[in-house]
């Protein structure tokens, strides 16, 4: 039997008290929380509340299509969010693991370097953010990024509460 890192819902909710705490004691607030979808949308929420920023949103990064088979060319969504009022503003991005940390980096990379895509698909703008910096809740080892700020360290597969179960379909039963 594999030897899991096994994350429960209790454990998700304090590691996020103590993660915002690390963060506030670093002396730099967000003002605005991105989620790396869908991995970090738990995070970034509980973190969202925790630190009492309200401003958040999402953005996709489609660059895995399977197990070690990545696209020629990283294609980033849109945060689903007006990021138009970003502009000069302290952005924290939240996944939920930085494994090969190659989603992640790459996500650092495009905030920094090219800005975030407006969302409004008749305009190419991009908004340029003051500061981006990167959270998560695990960092393993073979990581290419080191996070801003990290929770914990694992080289294990992560158990996640959210996708330990088998998704609710119709043909299986649920308590
Ligand atoms: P990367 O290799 O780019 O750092 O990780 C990409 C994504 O794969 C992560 O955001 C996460 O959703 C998923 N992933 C990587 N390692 C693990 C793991 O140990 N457990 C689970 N459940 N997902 C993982």
């Amino acid at each position: 039997p594999i030897d899991r890192e096994v994350l429960t819902w209790q454990g998700f909710g304090d590691g996020m008290r103590e993660l915002a705490v690390t963060i506030r004691d670093s002396g730099w607030m967000p003002d605005l929380v991105v989620a790396v979808a869908r991995g970090g949308l738990l995070p970034a929420g509980a973190l969202s509340y925790a630190l009492g920023v309200k401003a958040c949103g999402t953005m996709n990064v489609e660059f895995y299509t399977d197990i070690a088979e990545t696209l020629p060319e990283p294609v980033l969504i849109p945060p689903l969010m007006d990021v138009s009022a970003l502009d000069g503003k302290r952005v924290l991005v939240v996944d939920d693991v930085a494994d090969s940390g190659k989603t992640l980096a790459l996500v650092m990379q495009m905030i920094r370097d090219q800005g975030i895509p407006s969302g409004d698909p008749a305009s190419s703008t991009m908004v340029r953010v003051a500061e981006a910096r990167s959270c998560c809740i695990y960092m393993k080892s073979r990581s290419v990024i080191t996070p801003d700020y990290v929770l914990k360290h694992t080289d294990k597969w992560i158990n996640f509460p959210w996708s330990t179960l088998p998704p609710v379909t119709s043909d299986c039963e649920q308590p």
